[in-house]
C-alpha cells in the first residue's frame, strides 16, 4: 500500500547538493509493522514527511494505495493527510488549551463528523490508550507517557490507513517509552499499519521488519519472527 520507487531529496546548499534521500525505493503492505532505524540526519524524518505527503520527492514516485501521490492535487492531497494518515511526533504537539477528549476529536472536526459521533469516537480512542479516566485533563495536567498516548488517540481517530511515528519514545524515560511501545504493538495485533522513526536499535526491535537507513540509502531491510 506505500509504495516508493527511486526517491531522491535533494537540497541545494551553496554549491553542493545534500542528498537527503538517495534513490530510496521501498514498498510497505498493509498491516506490516516497520521501523525505520538510522543514525542523525540519515533522512529518517525526510523519508517520514514524504511518506505522509508532508513534503514531496526532488524525484522518483510515491504511490498510496495504488495513487500516485505527486499527481493529486492539493485538496486530495489534505484528504489524504486528514484522514488516511495519522502522525505521532516526537513532542507531542497537543493544543495545550485543549483538554484530552478535545484534542482528539480535533482531526474529526475536520473532516466534518458531527459532535455527537466526534464524542464518541474519542472517547473510544482514549480508551484504547488507557485513557478513560483522563478524558477532561489539559496537556499540562498529563505525565508525558499520557500526553503521548493523548497523541497516539488523536491519530487513531480517524482509522488511518497508516500511523506514521517519528521518534514517539524521544521524550520519554525507559518505562514510558516501553509502554508506549507496547500499545503499537497492540494496536499492530489489531490490524494497523504502523511505520515507526527511530535511531535506537531497542525501540526498533518492537516491530516486525527493521529497514536501516545510512546517508539517504536503504542499507538493511530485515524481518523479525
Ligand atoms: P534525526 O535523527 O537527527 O532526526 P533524520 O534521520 O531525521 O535525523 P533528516 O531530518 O531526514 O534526518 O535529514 C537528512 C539530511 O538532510 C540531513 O543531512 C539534513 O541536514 C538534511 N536536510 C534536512 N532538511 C533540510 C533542509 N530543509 N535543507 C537542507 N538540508 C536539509
Ligand atoms: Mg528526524
Amino acid at each position: 500500500m506505500i509504495e516508493l520507487y527511486e526517491i531522491y531529496k535533494v537540497y541545494k546548499m551553496g554549491n553542493e547538493d545534500v542528498y537527503a534521500l538517495n534513490n530510496v525505493t521501498l514498498k510497505i503492505l498493509k498491516n506490516e509493522f516497520v521501523a525505520i532505524l538510522g543514525p542523525s540526519g540519515s533522512g529518517k524524518s525526510t523519508l517520514m514527511n514524504i511518506i505522509g505527503c508532508l513534503d514531496t520527492p526532488t524525484s522518483g514516485t510515491y504511490l498510496l494505495e495504488g495513487k500516485e501521490v505527486n499527481k493529486l492535487s492539493d485538496n486530495q492531497l489534505a484528504e489524504i493527510r486528514n484522514s488516511k494518515i495519522g502522525f505521532i511526533f516526537q513532542q507531542f504537539n497537543l493544543i495545550p488549551q485543549l483538554t484530552a477528549l478535545e484534542n482528539v476529536e480535533l482531526p474529526l472536526i475536520y473532516k466534518g463528523v458531527k459532535k455527537s459521533e466526534r464524542h464518541k469516537l474519542a472517547k473510544e480512542a482514549l480508551e484504547k490508550v488507557g485513557l478513560s479516566n483522563r478524558l477532561n485533563h489539559r496537556p499540562k495536567q498529563l505525565s508525558g507517557g499520557q500526553q503521548q498516548r493523548v497523541a497516539i488517540a488523536r491519530a487513531l481517530v480517524t482509522n488511518p490507513s497508516v500511523i506514521l511515528a517519528d521518534e514517539p519514545t524521544g521524550n520519554l524515560d525507559s518505562k514510558s517509552g516501553s509502554e508506549i511501545m507496547q500499545i503499537f504493538e497492540q494496536l499492530y495485533n489489531q490490524g494497523c499499519t504502523i511505520v515507526l522513526i527511530t535511531h535506537d536499535i531497542s525501540i526498533a526491535s518492537y516491530a516486525k521488519r527493521i529497514i536501516k537507513i545510512h546517508d539517504g540509502k536503504i542499507v538493511e531491510d530485515y524481518k523479525i519472527a
